[in-house]
This record gives structure tokens, C-alpha cells and sequence, in this order.
């Protein structure tokens, strides 16, 4: 029997009849069955050394896709669903996307585990199983509300394991469940994702929204991915997830040295332990706590588990870098204290600066220093990010141990963000330069060679075409809202963040409306897209989204204005979408503050799919820039080290640009019109209003400017079409370096010697 064939067989035994009476939903119960046997059977990637990349989020997405393309069986399943009369793309719609993660750190981590199965290198991840995620986001009255993300059904890629460990905290202790999705490479051979779970946690104590009794740790610990740290319940539930979560990894590593039958004293020969930013720091007292209480001394399980594990940094903004007062830890986890104690003494005899101190003055625990202290490498994601945290963030650190600081610019893995997401470009590179590229990345580059030839440019332009369309269907289908397929696609898909700068964004279309109104018609209508969630307690990010629907609205009801501008902000911005929204794009908006953004990765995947930046020298943009050349990209904005010398100086005043700039000031102004009170929520925009004048943080006004010009310079370069088809080719045939294939080779190579 072919693959096809046994698929229409495990359709027979599961549902007893023929692929053409198949409802979608069995036909997706037939595919996820028959993978999850393909995976269960694929060979396991082993080794005597093994890394466990802990991290809080794993933003994995929808995984048939992937799994059939790394299983090698896509086009079996494919020729399965069409006997059935429907289309892979239908067959998906059913699985519900797991939404276990944020934003980038969280896809990066998803991206890791691809990569790292592909290398055939044995590695696992290992978090928490949260039930509901990251919130649902709705749109309502031009505000986001938040509904809780049910994610996990009886139809689940996860499988219940008879692992179960003890966690204890202070007042009780719990059993945890562990629960594993098979991470298949592109080599057919598998690792495992592993997410610790609690039983007794229940759903049913969600009252209205997003809220529950934060108290009741049993009931809640797993329920939702950062609980809402607005209040101490909120944070101390934070401490407890992460404890849980690190307690659990370490007995995980024990247990496995011990099935291995390695001794403990060998730690660090036989793993390897990523710290995928802060959340997870806590493994490192954990660790050093089990091997004492087996037995090991102090000294001795210090020096294992500071040769076990590796940190990485993921951004300079402060609010990133935890610090939990030792309260919390006391109440929490009593047993972690005279470690952390004890690794702060150890700290301060290395250094006598109380910067470089785990314990501050005012009892805090500085989750970042007790990492880059007790660990043998510390990373950043992107070169310009790496060398902020040596010569600025970090610099007390980099003087006491430059060996341990390196570089790691981010990638992504183009088994989803092109292979899965964009079929047809697939096909035509295949078709062009062979299909070498998808085992070597770098291969890209041959494409180069063609960016003059008008084939190629006509018929990647078509694919373009064809992606901007079916994007158009999607948005009028779940949104209602038409979007002109003959438009420029503008997308900025991002977290909301004041520092990713959404807002100056939101100020560009204002100018372009008041221009518009005034008989200034651009060349081509402009789309501006955007998607985006922001945290439930960030109240400013929650009135930008405000901002952006509100402009949406009025600028579709203005018949003068809306036949040449239309913004658009997609519902629930999440993977899903991504994979719709990204193939799609002309422009690719990456307007950061310089020296903000530690490497962003949803540039790199805009790129592989043909679209060029327009953005900030700003983190990987800064690499993407040195790649494509100036002629293949559009950089506007002051730089880091302009930037990082006003917050030194404190000497930016926005009210000043408000004030002196009559281009800057009617835009501003703008988004309190009466026009714009009437549709939108007032109090909102006028809270957006008032800090882009009074404080501005990310210095939005102090790019205005140059992001106006540089933006109709970007679209002015669209109109010919020639010279924008071979900018489109050089991005795609230089994306290659960008594959998160050789992020994780360099990992392996620097700081794992997995293999
Ligand atoms: C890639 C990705 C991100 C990261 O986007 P940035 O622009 O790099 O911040 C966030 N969310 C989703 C769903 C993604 O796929």
C-alpha cells in the first residue's frame, strides 16, 4: 500500500466508509491520526549529550502542515484530502492553533526545535501546558477585548505521558503530568516537546473574560500564559508557574541521567541546558538544590550546572528583566533562598561592583545576573543587540567574563515560512534553481542570477498577485472589509509595543489622509495592514489599537479618501494568520526605535517571501540591510547611538517637535478631530494624544519625518515594477542566512558540542 493508500484505509477503520462520504472533520481526525502513528514510529534522535531548551512560551502553531512536510509525506496527504473532495488549505481550518506563546520569543523557540530535529541533534523542549494561552482577541467598539484561547480538545497533538513529578511549595506540594508533542525534522527523526501539566487545574474557575481567582494555584497554575502581573496575585502566580516549570525540567534531566545510567558528577558532559530569557532562571538553584540533596557537594554542584546551562538575552528593555523581590521567593519556594543566597556571596566575590549583584539592596533577585553569573554562555539575538548588552546593558559583566558573551542572530525555520505558507514560491524556486535549498539554505543565492531576467521577475510578481488575492478573500471573508488586490500591501504584524512604534505607523496614514483630503492622490492605492495583540494590562498599546481601528473606519466611510487609502487590523494576529498575512506583503514594516528591538524576526520572514523592508537600523534589520544593499531596502531614522544617548542625556522632548513642526503638530492633532471622537472611544484617543506630546518614550515624533519621506520614497519605487521585481529577488535569494537551520548550527557549534 502507498501512503495515500493507507490513509484511505485509516479513514475506512476509523469512520467506515470511503474518502468521498468524509466529512472535513474526519478527514483532519484521519490525518492527525495516521501522522501522530507516522511520528510515534520515526526513529528518535539520540546522542550522549542532550540539550533541554526550557522556555515559557513555545509559539508552535498549527502542526499538520509542518509535520507532514518533515515526515515527508505531504503530497500523499494532499492527493488524500483532494479524493475527498477538499483542499489541505480547508482541512487545516479545522485544527485549532495551540497558543502556548506571545510573540517572537515564543515562535523563535518553535523555530529552535524545528531546526534542531532537522540537525539531528537530540534535544527537547520543555514548558508548561497552559490551557487557554494567550487570550482570543476581539474587536469591540473599537476597542480589544479578551477571551479566553481553549486550545486543547480530545483531537490534540499531545500525548499524556506516565511522567509525573513532585513540586513543592511552601505550604503544599503538587503531582505534575507531563505531556509531549513529537517535534519531527525535516530528516524524518524526531524530538520531543515536553509541557508539564497539573491535573486538578479547571477550566471552569474563568469568570468573566479573561479574569479567575488568582489565589487558588491548584485551580489556576497552568491556565493562562503570563497571568496579568497588574496586581501581586498576578505576579506571584509567575513565580509559582516558573518554579513549577523549572522544577520540573530539572527532575526531568535527573531522571533521564539516570535511565542513562550516567552519574550525576557528569552532568555537563551529558546535557545542556538553554535558557530562553529569564523566565526559566530559576533551574539554576533548582538544579544545584536536587544534586546537594544527592548528595553532591555545594562547590561541586556549582561548578556542574554553571558548565550545564547558557542563557539568552532577548531584549534591553527593563520592564523585561525580572526581578523578584525575595519575598516572593520565600513564600513560594522557601528552598530555593539559601542557594540563591549563597550563589549571591559567591557573585560578589568575583566582583565587588553591588551592579553585578544577584541580591540588590532592596532584596530583589535579578534573574539575569544569576544567569550570566552561573552559566558558561551568554547570547544576544542579533549582532546589534549583542553589542548594546557588551558596551551597554551588560558592560559590568562583558569586563568580568568576555568569553562567555556571543552573538546568535535569530532565524526562522523555511519549512513553515515558506515551504508551508507559500507553496507557490516553492514550486518556482524548485523550478528555478532546484530544490538543494531546502536542505542548504544559502542556496538561495543562486536565485540572484535571474533578477534581471523579465520571466522570472512577470511570473514571481504573479505569485505575489496571487497571494495578495487570496489574502484579500480571507480579510473580506472574516472581516468583511474589502482590501484592493491592485493596492500596495503594507504590513506591519507585531506585538503591540510602544517601542515597535505601530503609533508613528498610525501618524503616517493620518498624513497621507489630510494629504489626500487635499488633492494629493498617490500613484497606486496604499493598504496599510496591520495585526497585532497587546497585554491586557497595557492600557497606552490597548488605545493605539484603538487608534488604528478608529482611523480604519473613518477613512473606509470617506469616499473622497477611501478609493486610495485603507487600513486594515486583522483580528487575533497570531501563526495562523501570519502565514496568510506574510507571503502577501509588498512592504515590510520594521520601524523600531534603533537600538529597541534586540533582532525581530518577522523581518527575516517577509524577506523569504519577496517583500521589502522598510525600516529602522534596528535589529537583524541592521544584518538584512548589510545583505540586500542599500538599493534593496528603505532605512530611515536616527540611529541606536543617537537614541541611547538621549535616554543618557534625558534631553528628547517630543512637546518640542509637537511645537515647532507644523507637519508633526497637524498630524498629532489630528487624532483628537472631531471626526475621529465621534467614531472612536475618546477617552482612548485622547490618552494616545496626550503622551505622543507629553512623553513619547519611544521618540515616534523624532522619526516622523524621515519615516514619511523614506515610506513615498518605498512606495514611489513600487511604481517600477522592474526595478521592484529585482528587489524582491535579491531579498529572497539573500534570506538564506536567516534560516534558523544555521542559528542552531552556531548554537551547537559555540555553546552545546551537541554533536
Ligand atoms: C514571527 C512572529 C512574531 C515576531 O514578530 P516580530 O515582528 O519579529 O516582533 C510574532 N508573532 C507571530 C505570530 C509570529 O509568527
Amino acid at each position: 500500500m502507498n501512503t495515500e493508500q493507507q490513509m484511505t484505509a485509516k479513514a475506512e477503520a476509523l469512520f467506515h466508509k470511503g474518502p468521498a462520504a468524509l466529512t472535513k472533520e474526519e478527514v483532519y481526525a484521519t490525518l492527525l491520526a495516521f501522522t501522530k502513528e507516522a511520528l510515534a514510529d520515526a526513529p528518535k534522535i539520540t546522542g550522549d549529550k542532550k540539550l533541554y531548551y526550557i522556555s515559557a512560551e513555545f509559539l508552535i502553531g498549527k502542526l499538520l502542515s509542518n509535520n507532514l512536510i518533515n515526515l515527508g509525506i505531504y503530497n500523499d496527504a494532499k492527493a488524500f484530502v483532494e479524493q475527498a473532495g477538499y483542499t489541505l488549505p480547508e482541512i487545516e481550518e479545522i485544527e485549532a492553533e495551540p497558543s502556548l506563546g506571545n510573540g517572537g520569543l515564543g515562535r523563535l523557540a518553535a523555530c529552535f526545535l524545528d531546526s534542531i530535529a532537522t540537525l539531528d541533534l537530540p534535544g527537547d523542549g520543555v514548558g508548561l501546558n497552559y490551557h487557554l494561552g494567550l487570550f482570543r482577541q476581539q474587536f469591540e467598539n473599537h476597542r480589544q477585548v479578551e477571551y479566553p484561547n481553549p486550545w486543547i480538545s480530545s483531537e490534540t497533538w499531545e500525548n499524556r505521558t506516565d511522567v509525573h513529578f513532585e513540586v513543592s511549595f511552601k505550604d503544599f506540594t503538587v503531582t505534575s503530568s507531563m505531556y509531549t508533542i513529537d517535534v519531527a525534522g525535516y530528516n524524518q527523526k524526531v524530538n520531543a516537546l515536553n509541557l508539564f501539566d497539573l491535573d486538578s487545574v479547571d477550566d471552569s474557575i474563568v469568570t468573566d473574560s479573561i479574569n479567575f481567582d488568582k489565589e487558588e494555584i491548584k485551580k489556576n497554575l497552568t491556565l493562562f500564559l503570563y497571568p496579568d502581573d497588574g496586581d501581586e496575585a498576578g505576579r506571584r502566580l509567575r513565580v509559582y508557574q516558573q518554579y513549577f516549570m523549572v522544577s520540573n525540567a530539572a527532575q526531568l534531566i535527573l531522571k533521564e541521567m539516570d535511565d542513562k545510567g550516567y552519574p550525576i558528577e557528569e552532568l555537563s558532559q551529558h546535557v545542556v541546558v538553554q535558557i530562553n530569557d529569564t523566565h526559566p532562571s530559576m533551574v539554576i538553584p533548582e538544579l544545584i538544590r536536587l544534586l546537594t540533596a544527592r548528595g553532591m557537594s555545594f562547590k561541586a554542584a556549582v561548578k556542574q550546572v554553571e558548565n550545564t546551562c547558557a542563557y539568552t538575552n532577548h531584549t534591553i528593555l527593563a520592564e523585561a528583566l525580572e526581578k523578584w523581590p525575595s519575598q516572593y521567593l520565600e513564600d513560594i519556594c522557601p528552598q530555593l533562598m539559601p542557594i540563591i543566597k549563597q550563589l549571591d556571596e559567591i557573585a560578589r566575590t568575583r566582583s565587588s561592583n553591588p551592579a553585578t549583584a544577584i541580591i540588590d539592596q532592596d532584596g530583589r533577585v535579578h534573574m539575569a545576573h544569576m544567569d550570566i553569573h552561573f552559566s558558561q554562555s551568554t547570547n544576544g539575538v542579533a549582532a546589534i543587540h549583542t553589542d548594546i548588552l557588551k558596551n551597554e546593558e551588560l558592560h559590568d559583566f562583558y569586563e568580568l567574563y568576555p568569553e562567555r558573551f556571543n552573538n546568535k542572530t535569530n532565524g526562522v525555520t523555511f519549512r513553515r515560512w515558506l515551504i508551508a505558507c507559500n507553496p507557490q514560491l516553492t514550486a518556482f524556486l524548485d523550478r528555478k534553481i532546484g530544490d538543494g535549498w531546502k536542505q542548504n539554505a544559502d542556496l538561495l543565492e543562486e536565485f540572484e542570477s535571474l533578477k534581471n531576467d523579465a520571466g522570472v521577475q512577470a511570473q514571481l510578481q504573479a505569485i505575489k498577485q496571487e497571494k495578495k488575492n487570496e489574502l484579500s478573500t480571507y480579510i473580506y471573508n472574516h472581516q468583511n472589509i474589502v482590501v484592493n488586490p491592485d493596492s500596495i500591501y503594507d504590513i506591519q504584524i507585531k506585538r503591540l509595543h510602544e517601542y515597535k512604534r505601530q503609533q508613528m505607523n498610525a501618524l503616517y496614514i493620518i498624513d497621507k489622509y489630510l494629504r489626500i483630503k487635499n488633492g494629493e492622490i498617490p500613484a497606486r492605492p496604499i493598504t496599510c495592514i496591520f495585526g497585532a495583540k497587546a497585554a491586557p494590562a497595557y492600557l497606552l498599546a490597548k488605545d493605539i489599537i484603538s487608534l488604528i481601528l478608529t482611523l480604519g473606519d473613518l477613512i473606509r466611510n470617506d469616499p473622497e479618501v477611501s478609493p486610495y487609502l485603507n487600513v486594515v487590523m486583522v483580528e487575533n494576529y497570531n501563526v495562523t494568520l501570519a502565514e496568510k498575512l506574510i507571503p502577501a506583503a509588498d512592504v515590510s514594516e520594521q520601524i523600531s526605535l534603533a537600538s529597541k528591538e534586540a533582532s525581530g524576526t518577522s523581518n527575516m520572514k517577509f524577506m523569504l517571501n519577496g517583500a521589502v523592508t522598510l525600516g529602522t537600523d534596528d535589529g537583524a534589520n541592521v544584518e538584512i540591510h548589510e545583505l540586500v544593499g542599500d538599493d534593496n531596502i528603505f532605512i530611515f531614522g536616527v540611529d541606536s547611538d543617537t537614541v541611547i544617548n538621549h535616554y543618557k542625556n534625558a534631553d528628547y522632548s517630543s512637546r518640542q517637535i509637537y511645537e515647532s513642526d507644523p507637519v508633526v503638530k497637524r498630524t498629532v492633532d489630528f487624532i483628537t478631530d472631531p471626526a475621529m471622537m465621534a467614531i472612536g472611544d475618546p477617552e482612548a484617543l485622547t490618552r494616545v494624544k496626550n503622551d505622543m506630546i507629553n512623553k513619547d518614550w519611544f521618540m515616534a515624533l523624532l522619526d516622523l519625518h524621515a519615516y514619511i519621506d523614506e515610506k513615498d520614497k518605498c512606495f514611489a519605487a513600487y511604481e517600477d515594477r522592474q526595478a521592484w521585481a529585482e528587489k524582491m529577488i535579491v531579498n529572497i535569494s539573500k534570506a538564506g542566512y536567516f534560516s534558523s537551520d544555521r542559528t542552531i548550527a552556531q548554537y551547537n557549534q559555540d555553546i552545546w558540542h551537541l554533536k
